[in-house]
C-alpha cells in the first residue's frame, strides 16, 4: 500500500477543525506514511526523542558503546557462601538515528563473569552488520552464538536493544507485550546474612536491616546456614514485624531431611515460598522435598535459561528468572510462555543492579506472583531513574522502551 503524502496532509488541516485528540491520530498517520516515502523522516518526525547524544546523532548503523561501573551497595551482602559491598557492572548504550537505549551487565562474582569477560564480549559483538534494530531475533540470536555462556554480557545487548526499539516504537515493553500495569505484586526487599565475629548471627545487624524494609509488604530472608543461625535470622526478624517473609537458602541446605523439617518450622513462621533449598544438582531430592513440603519451591540457582525448565518441571513448583542468567527480556518472555503452559509458578529476581535492568525485569511484573525486585534499592550510588516502588508495589509507567532515564 502506497500512502500518498499530499492527501493526508489535506486530511489533517481539515482536521484540525475538530479536535486535537483526532489530529494527534492523523499526525501518527503521516508519520506512518513517512516510513514508506522516507525511514529517516520517521525518525526526524515520529515519536519523541529521548536521551539523544550528540556523537551518534544521525548516525545510520547502530553504535553499542558500553563503559564500567561499579555499584556500592548500601550494606555488606551475605549469602550463604559469600559477602561483598560492591558489584562490577558494565553499563551499555546502542545508539541508532539519535535514538539511544541503555543496557547493563551486573557481574555477581558467584555468576563467572567479570567486567573484563563483559567487556571482552562487547568487542566482539558487531552491530553494523545488521541494518536495523528490529531485527531483533537475528541480533539477539547472533549475539547469543558469540559463545556459551557469558550471559550477563549478552544481557547488556539485549536490554539496550529492547530499549532501544521501544523508544523508536514510543512505547513501554509491557504495553508492547500486551500486559498489564495494574496490580502488579509487591517487591520484596532481601535481609542478608549478618555475621558476628564468632560466626553467630549478628542480630543488632539483622534487628537494622529488617527496620528498613518496614515500608515494604514482603521480606526476602537469606538463609541456608547452620539450623541454629537460620532459626536466630527469623526469630530476630519476627521480633520487629509480621510482614510476609519468603526465604531463599541458596543451596544451603544439603539434606532433605533437615530441609524439610526447616521449612516445616518455617511454615510456622509466617514464611511463603522457599527458593533454592538445596543445590541444584540434587534434583532426585528436591522433587521428594516438594512432594512432602508445606512451601512452595522455587528454582534460582538450578534454572538459568529457557533449556532448564523442562527437566525443573516436577522437581520444583516455579523458576526464578533473572534476565542477567537468562540473557534478557527476548529469553525471559520465552520461559515465561513455557513455565505457565507447564504450570509452574513465576518468581523474577535481580542481581545487584541499577535501575536499568531492575526496570527491564518490571516490565514483566505482571506476569509473576512473586517479585524480587530491590537490586536498585540495594545500593547507594544508582545513576538511573526508571522503575518505583509504591507502598511496596512495583508500579510501571508509561514510558517507552524499559522506562529509564540517566540522572544528570
Ligand atoms: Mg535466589
Amino acid at each position: 500500500m502506497v500512502w500518498d503524502i499530499n492527501k493526508l496532509k489535506h486530511y489533517i488541516i481539515i482536521d484540525m477543525k475538530s479536535s486535537r485528540r483526532d489530529f494527534l491520530k492523523t499526525s501518527m498517520a503521516l508519520a506512518a506514511a513517512a516510513t514508506v516515502t522516507s525511514p529517516a523522516r520517521l525518525f526526524a518526525t515520529g515519536t519523541k526523542r529521548l536521551s539523544q547524544t550528540k556523537e551518534t546523532s544521525g548516525t545510520d548503523k547502530m553504535v553499542l558503546t558500553f563503559e564500567p561501573f561499579e555499584a556500592r551497595m548500601k550494606h555488606v551482602f551475605t549469602i550463604s557462601g559469600s559477602s561483598r559491598s560492591t558489584t562490577p557492572i558494565v553499563l551499555t548504550k546502542i545508539a541508532y538515528r539519535g535514538y539511544v537505549g541503555y543496557g547493563e551487565a551486573s557481574m555477581p562474582p558467584y555468576l563467572g563473569e567479570s567486567t573484563a569477560s563483559v567487556m571482552d564480549f562487547l568487542r566482539r559483538v558487531d552491530l553494523s552488520r545488521f541494518s536495523s534494530p528490529f531485527q531483533m531475533e537475528e541480533i539477539l540470536t547472533y549475539v547469543d552464538n558469540i559463545t556459551t555462556n557469558n550471559t550477563a554480557a549478552k544481557c547488556a545487548v539485549d536490554i539496550a536493544l529492547h530499549d532501544l526499539c521501544g523508544k523508536i516504537m514510543g512505547q513501554p515493553w509491557w504495553k508492547i507485550w500486551g500486559w498489564s500495569n495494574k496490580d502488579l505484586p509487591s517487591t520484596s526487599v532481601t535481609v542478608g546474612l549478618a555475621y558476628a565475629p564468632d560466626g553467630s548471627i549478628d542480630r543488632e545487624e539483622v534487628r537494622k536491616k529488617t527496620l528498613e524494609t518496614l515500608d515494604y509488604n514482603l521480606i526476602k530472608v537469606k538463609l541456608g546456614n547452620t539450623k541454629e543461625n537460620d532459626k536466630t535470622m527469623i526469630n530476630t526478624i519476627r521480633e520487629i514485624t509480621d510482614l510476609p517473609i519468603v526465604v531463599d537458602a541458596n543451596q544451603g541446605w544439603k539434606e532433605k531431611g533437615q530441609a524439610l523439617e526447616m521449612i516445616e518450622w518455617l511454615a510456622r513462621k509466617g514464611v511463603q515460598m522457599v527458593e533454592q533449598p538445596m543445590p541444584k544438582l540434587l534434583l532426585d531430592e528436591t522433587a521428594w522435598l516438594r512432594d512432602r513440603s508445606p512451601l512452595p519451591i522455587m528454582a534460582d540457582e538450578a534454572c538459568q535459561r529457557l533449556s532448564d525448565i523442562r527437566k525443573l518441571y516436577g522437581a520444583y513448583d516455579g523458576i526464578n528468572i533473572k534476565l542477567m542468567k537468562c540473557t534478557g527480556m527476548r529469553e525471559a518472555r520465552e520461559m515465561i510462555t513455557l513455565a505457565k503452559a507447564l504450570h509452574m509458578r513465576i518468581m523474577l529476581g535481580c542481581m545487584t543492579e541499577t535501575s536499568v535492568a531492575v526496570s527491564a525485569a518490571a516490565q514483566f511484573a505482571s506476569q509473576a506472583e512473586w517479585a524480587d525486585l530491590d537490586g536498585n534499592w540495594l545500593i547507594a550510588n544508582d545513576i538511573f531513574t526508571g522503575m518505583k516502588v509504591v507502598d511496596g508495589r512495583i508500579t510501571l509507567e508509561d514510558k517507552p522502551g524499559i522506562g529509564v532515564e540517566p540522572i544528570k
